[in-house]
């Protein structure tokens, strides 16, 4: 699972919508899926052979071009004529899933834990979806393993994992999380997912500590086709995604920068470990350039598909194989542990003006709405003969205390500045590196607060979430931002000094480092 789809609604199932919320909503367009999930309508896959006689039987309004498909028909969207009686048998029988574990203990440090997960189960033959990138998985354990047997012991201890019961709500990888929640949260330094391989440029997303890492990982790994590291070819790409979205007259981000790691939002196994105990994790496949489309969980994502237009050659399998393992590597065999934390100041930086900025536009929409309403322009510009109700009109937004969420971030970045300057101080003798890294083990941990974001208690990371209707994109410093996006405007101040606190143990923690490294 790792598109944006209808099922993402089988993910919020179990969480209980506030009471009226659809009536306050109202206002907001609903996409299908947001629909599914507010109002939980059972949603079914069909082949297009079943779905046609239903659409060709539609009457009514030509339905609009995004929601139409390629069949020989004109789509159209309803209501009837036709009655269709379906009848839906469902195999409710309970199974027995399994997860494969592999552990490999480190030889100096074995409570630090470097882990690395793909799911093995499938909706149905899963050559693209896990398979591809759970082979390239096992590859690297293979090589791990030779590499131990040449006598190269990691310092941390390496977990391998094969999840099961991904395609059914991550259960294997959320069950082992829920189980080992406290030795994870101390132990847990990293962990490396992927799911879905294919030609094509390097994807990732993940904690922002990272992104010195990655980029530097990246660097040193060769595209198969291009003739170039997977870092050039991806930074490329983002400076061309940011010539598009920069205001004109501002330069393109440097091409000799970071990469740029998106946080994490849902759709795969990395979820329970972001979400629910917060481990500092990444998200990594190829793609772009061999789209699975259609076929993304049908019975024709078989091999045969896969070898002929999803990967030719397993050349991009062997790539994530060997990306994958250098950031498994390196994190396991690192002397002191690969964080930098400028770029994840920045990060909460600018998604705390997002924030504000949104808060500004709503109070003036909310306004301008309550403005057109008044002077009845909806019922003037209606067409006579088929006149539309006006939009409900929204409640007046109010002025939020960002305060305390204001000082945090300016303080995470002077902490975060500090210990890049003093991180990069060579020599550190063994007693002061591990405490150094004892200090820094879990500092991913620290955004998390247990009482969970608003109707989402399982969801205790305070900076990232699935946002709540955008599938599996992530919405960042969610108790906050949603509260406004919803009108929930009692949780935006609550959550604004949530979040603050759980920046400032992270600055704290910070400055414990930094004492570490500059202490005479
Ligand atoms: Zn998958």
């Amino acid at each position: 699972m790792q598109r944006g789809a209808v099922y993402d609604a089988t993910l919020y199932a179990g969480d209980p919508l506030t009471p009226g919320v659809g009536a306050t909503r109202s206002a907001k367009r609903l996409s299908f899926e947001d629909a599914a999930t507010l109002v939980r309508i059972p949603v079914l896959p069909i082949a297009y052979r079943d779905a046609e006689p239903l659409l060709e039987a539609l009457t009514g309004p030509l339905a609009p071009p995004s929601w139409r498909g390629g069949l020989p028909l004109t789509y159209r969207i309803g209501p009837g004529p036709t009655t269709v009686r379906l009848k839906v048998k469902s195999d409710w029988a309970l199974k027995e899933i399994h997860d494969v574990i592999a552990v490999m203990k480190g030889q100096e440090a074995p409570d630090e834990w470097v882990i690395r997960g793909n799911h093995h189960d499938a909706w149905v033959a899963g050559a693209w979806d896990p398979l591809s990138a759970n082979v390239a998985m096992l590859a690297e354990a293979k090589a791990i393993g030779a590499l131990v047997r040449a006598g190269y012991r990691p310092k941390r201890t390496l977990v391998y994992a094969s999840w099961d019961g991904e395609e059914a709500g991550m259960l294997g990888s959320t069950e082992w999380v829920e189980t080992h929640a406290a030795e994870l949260k101390r132990k847990a330094v990293l962990y490396v997912n992927s799911d879905v391989n294919g030609r094509g440029l390097l994807g990732i997303g993940g904690s922002q500590a990272l992104q010195r890492l990655v980029t530097e990982v990246a660097n040193d790994v060769r595209d198969p086709e291009a003739g170039v590291s997977i870092g050039a070819r991806k930074r490329a790409r983002q400076r061309i995604d940011g010539l598009a979205k920069r205001p004109p007259g501002t330069p393109p981000p440097p091409a000799e920068g970071n990469i740029v790691l998106d946080a994490l939002g849902s759709g795969s196994d990395f979820a329970a470990f972001v979400h629910y105990i917060g481990v500092a994790s990444l998200n990594i496949g190829f793609g772009g350039e061999s789209d699975i489309g259609g076929l993304y969980h049908t019975s024709y994502d078989t091999f045969s598909s896969y070898e002929r237009f999803g990967d030719p050659g397993f050349k991009y399998g062997v790539t994530l194989a060997q990306t994958a393992g250098r950031l498994m590597l390196r994190t396991a065999f690192a002397e002191r542990l690969p964080f930098s934390f400028t770029e994840f100041a920045e990060g909460v930086g600018n998604s705390l003006d997002e924030v504000k900025k949104l808060a500004d536009t709503r109070r003036a929409q909310a306004v301008e709405l309550g403005k057109v309403l008044e002077d009845r322009s909806y019922q003037i510009a209606s067409d006579p003969a088929d006149p539309v109700a006006p939009p409900v009109a929204e409640a007046a937004v109010p002025y939020f205390n960002f305060a305390p969420l204001e000082n945090a971030s300016a303080r995470l970045k002077r902490s975060a500045a500090a210990f890049d300057k003093a991180a990069a101080l060579k020599d550190l003798d063994d007693t002061r590196r591990r405490a150094l890294n004892a200090s820094l083990i879990d500092i991913e941990s620290l955004l998390t607060d247990d009482r969970g974001l608003p109707n989402r208690p399982w969801f205790k990371n305070m900076f990232t979430a699935p946002g709540l209707y955008a599938g599996y994109s992530a919405s960042t410093l969610p108790g906050l931002r949603e509260a406004i996006e919803w009108h929930d405007f009692e949780n935006a101040d609550r959550y604004a000094a949530i979040i603050g606190a759980r920046l400032d143990a992270y600055a704290d923690r910070l400055d414990k480092a930094v004492a570490i490294l500059t202490e005479k």
